[in-house]
């Protein structure tokens, strides 16, 4: 699990892939301060870290996950640092994306109306079969909590996407989140020639 890895810079995410071994590129979005980083840190390196910001410039981390099927997903993972800031490049960030995990915090309405923001976004300007994903993420702070999983279930229904709410700060749910998406993935069909 804590085999992570920094990439380097490519503006193409391809999905190259053989029928046992997908690659893809996954984007986050979301609100600044939801902990995009920490979930991508703690998927990666097992860790909670606020302090440590990987997401300087445009760099990706990858970890792969292995599936019941002898399957394996890597994922190239793209967090979207100064996105806020640079709204216009976010297409760029999205492009040749498989899959998109659009975070908010569960103690955040803000945030959650920002995440359905993204979603058009997605669907208005992302790959025709991208897998959505929505997360509500700090679950830890349930005491604090201002947007009702129930509102959150019912958007993420009407959207057919996949709905999750995570702690980067416990780990719940984290590895979850990611091989639920590596289960959703098309698969690549072959033809072969006879
Ligand atoms: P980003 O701007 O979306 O990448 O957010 P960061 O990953 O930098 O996190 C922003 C802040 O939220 C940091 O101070 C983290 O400590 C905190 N944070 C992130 N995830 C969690 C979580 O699951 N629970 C709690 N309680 N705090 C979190």
């Amino acid at each position: 699990r804590n085999s992570g890895q920094i990439g380097s810079l490519s503006t193409e995410g391809s999905s190259v892939s053989d029928s046992k071994n997908l690659r893809v590129k996954l984007v986050l979005l979301g609100d600044s301060g939801v902990g995009k980083s920490c979930i991508v840190l703690r998927f990666v390196r097992g860790q909670f870290d606020p302090t440590s910001k990987v997401t300087v410039g445009a760099s990706f981390l990858s970890q792969t996950v292995a599936l019941q099927d002898s399957t394996t997903v890597k994922f190239e993972i793209w967090d979207t640092a100064g996105q806020e800031r640079y709204a216009a490049l976010a297409p760029l960030y999205y492009r040749g994306a498989a899959v998109a995990v659009v975070v908010y915090d569960i103690t955040s309405p803000e945030s959650f109306s920002k995440a359905q923001y993204w979603i058009k976004e997605l669907q208005k300007h992302g790959s025709p079969d991208i897998v959505l994903a929505l997360v509500g993420n700090k679950a830890d702070l349930h005491e604090n909590r201002s947007v009702p999983s129930q509102d959150a279930i019912d958007y993420a229904e009407k959207n057919g996407m996949f709905f999750i709410e995570t702690s980067a700060k416990t780990a719940d749910n984290i590895n979850q989140l990611f091989e639920e998406i590596a289960k959703r993935l098309p698969r690549p069909t072959f033809h072969f020639l006879t």
